[in-house]
């Protein structure tokens, strides 16, 4: 099914039945398995809407254990909201969420507190391989009382897949190498610029740096997708939520490299969100 707008999505799952059976499908694409032990033995129990497995005596439902379990919220309300977050490429405020979807501010913030869990996941699940673009930039913020913050942010992109942005506390390379270790798996080709705290970098790899002094682009040994990151995520958090406060700037950095990590394959996004357990 080709969604293209969120008139599509309000189509395709005007009601909660089908929603359930594209949940179903998406979940369980080789037919119902028990969370727990993975059996295939088990019998549905229509007065409670549960499956009971034979096997390990686990008794669940289609949302157990995804963002939607024990949520009062109808799911056409959840397929809504995950679209949009999945598709504004600078994100999406509650308040946006609100009067889009048309929910109170409270089951919008809801909402999107649990989509950001499941994407942030997602993000995270692997470690980095390959060549990796490292970069880091100031993000300014709005602190306690209003004052204006400045974030120092660590980036790491994996060409061709995920992205990862951490809220640092300084240049150090010592800061700066605790996360690369933490987020590094197979990396061969580490890019970055000429910073004199990423010289460690060569520990992690074979380290090339990029002089920006130099006005082009030697071959791939650049960082312009990182670069692209800041552009985008700065003009975002202008653009969108006009101020974000330093407490949830992670959250919203995870968000945003959700989406940058899956934009060239927006429908799986969709999909990850809702099968995530
Ligand atoms: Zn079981």
């Amino acid at each position: 099914m080709k969604i293209i707008s969120l008139q599509d999505i309000r189509k395709a799952f005007s009601t909660q039945k089908k929603c359930e059976a594209y949940l179903r499908k998406a979940r369980w694409p080789k037919g119902v398995t028990c969370p727990k032990c993975g059996s295939k033995y088990h019998i549905w129990m229509p007065e409670q809407k549960r499956w009971f497995c034979k096997d390990c005596r686990h008794q669940f439902s289609l949302t157990s254990g995804t963002i939607f379990h024990r949520t009062k919220i109808e799911l056409p309300k959840w397929f809504e909201t995950i679209w949009l977050m999945c598709n504004s490429p600078k994100g999406v405020s509650a308040k946006q969420v609100e009067r889009e979807i048309g929910v109170s501010y409270e089951t919008a913030w809801y909402m999107c507190k649990r989509i950001r869990t499941a994407m942030k996941h997602n993000v995270f699940q692997n470690g980095l391989c390959g060549i990796v673009e490292v970069d880091e930039s100031e993000i300014k913020t709005t602190g306690k009382g209003g004052g204006s913050d400045k974030n120092t942010v660590l980036g790491l992109f994996e060409r061709d897949g995920y992205l990862r942005m951490e809220v640092i506390e300084n240049f150090k390379s010592l800061t700066i190498e605790r996360v690369v270790a933490k987020n590094f798996d197979q990396v061969e080709t580490i890019f970055s610029d000429g910073a004199h705290w990423l010289r460690f970098l060569s520990k992690y790899g074979k380290h090339e740096f990029v002089q920006h002094y130099k006005h082009y682009v030697n071959d791939e040994v650049h960082i312009n997708h990182i670069e692209n990151v800041w552009s985008l995520l700065k003009r975002g958090i202008v653009g969108v939520y006009h101020h974000i406060n330093t407490k949830y700037l992670q959250a919203y950095l995870d968000e945003f490299s959700f989406r940058y990590t899956h934009r060239k394959d927006k429908g799986s996004m969709f999909d990850k969100i809702l099968v995530f357990c």
